[in-house]
């Protein structure tokens, strides 16, 4: 099986209880939860079975040990989350505004996870890669870029492939070297998961399905485009198909995005037809809305598959 490798940011993350704006008032807050989003990603890559690892840079710290245990039990390879003894783990506060948005208070550049970088047992679990997975939201440190254009060179080198979820918050547009960063990965990318009009980023068209079409002239081989409680659209060369999303009670939605992805490309790299692999990874991203805390929702297959089978006898 292809073991996929993930370079970027572990976090933990503090959740205000209550909606409302910001955080310059005290306010109660749940926490801390295992997160980031590369760090979710890989979680639910090990959880439906596929070899994985991870290439980060935690503190040693609890937060950082937290993050550390919870990934090596689902499965993930840890060794090379290096952990810094001169640096503290990366945190994210999230608060949900009253329309449903999100405030983000993002701890990560002058975290441990501004060391994230090519060690040797980077090299060594991107040596061993077959496939590589890009968060763009990750590209913020000039060690993240630089590891991730390397990974990039090896596995498309040895014929591996790779997949890229832009994932981009607007808190993270102004840092200068994202831009190029975002263009060179996408240029060798070969599953672009995008959440709706994030693809609109990456083309001079100004719809989502010209835009997404142009992108697949460029290049890339299929496109998942992520529409939050609407579904997904998956698009290739020859089809061209939409699958609703499962109705489920939305707790926090933070994460569905990323267990969404897992669960396609682990679907992709075992040859699913799309709309097989669509409809689990809806699965995925519902069981994760489902619960609170980002990496909370992550999905076993055996669990996945149970919530689909109780969907066709509902
Ligand atoms: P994030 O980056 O916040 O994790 P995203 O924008 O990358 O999210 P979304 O489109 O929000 O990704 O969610 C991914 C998938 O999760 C959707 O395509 C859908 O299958 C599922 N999903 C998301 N929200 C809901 C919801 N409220 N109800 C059911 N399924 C949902
Ligand atoms: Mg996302």
């Amino acid at each position: 099986m292809t073991k996929v490798v993930t370079i970027g940011e572990i976090v933990v993350e503090i959740m205000a209880v209550a909606p409302g704006n910001g955080f310059r008032e005290a306010i109660e807050l749940v926490g801390p939860y295992p997160s980031g989003a590369p760090a979710i990603f890989i979680d639910q890559i090990a959880k439906q079975g596929q070899p994985c690892a991870m290439v980060s840079c935690v503190g040693n710290d609890d937060f950082g040990w937290l993050n550390i245990e919870r990934l090596r039990q689902d499965g993930v390879d840890v060794s090379a989350i290096r952990v810094h003894e001169d640096a503290v783990t990366g945190s994210a506060f999230v608060r949900y505004r009253t329309d449903g948005q999100r405030d983000f208070v993002f701890n990560i550049k002058h975290s441990a996870n501004g060391h994230i970088g090519l060690t040797d047992e980077a090299r060594a679990v991107i040596a061993s890669a077959g496939h590589l997975h890009v968060m763009g939201s990750s590209l913020v440190s000039p060690g993240i870029i630089e590891a991730v254009l390397f990974a990039l060179e090896q596995v498309k080198a040895r014929g591996g492939s790779v997949s890229f979820d832009p994932n981009i918050r607007k808190e993270m547009l102004d840092f200068a070297g994202l831009r190029a960063a975002l263009d060179t990965v996408l240029a060798q990318t070969d599953l672009f998961m995008p959440s709706g009009a994030e693809v609109l980023l990456f083309s001079q068209e100004t719809s989502e399905d010209a835009a997404a079409k142009d992108i697949l002239a460029r290049g890339v081989r299929a496109i998942v485009l992520k529409q939050g409680a609407a579904g997904a659209r998956y698009l290739d060369g020859e089809q061209d198909l939409f699958v609703p999303a499962f109705v489920v009670e939305e707790i926090d939605p933070t994460g569905a995005g990323d267990a969404f992805g897992a669960t396609f490309l682990a679907g992709w790299l075992a040859g699913l037809d799309a709309e097989t692999n669509l409809r689990r990874a809806n699965g995925a991203g519902a069981l994760a809305v489902g619960r609170k805390g980002p990496m909370e929702g992550t999905s076993t297959r055996a669990e996945l598959d149970a919530f689909l089978a109780q969907q066709v006898s509902a």
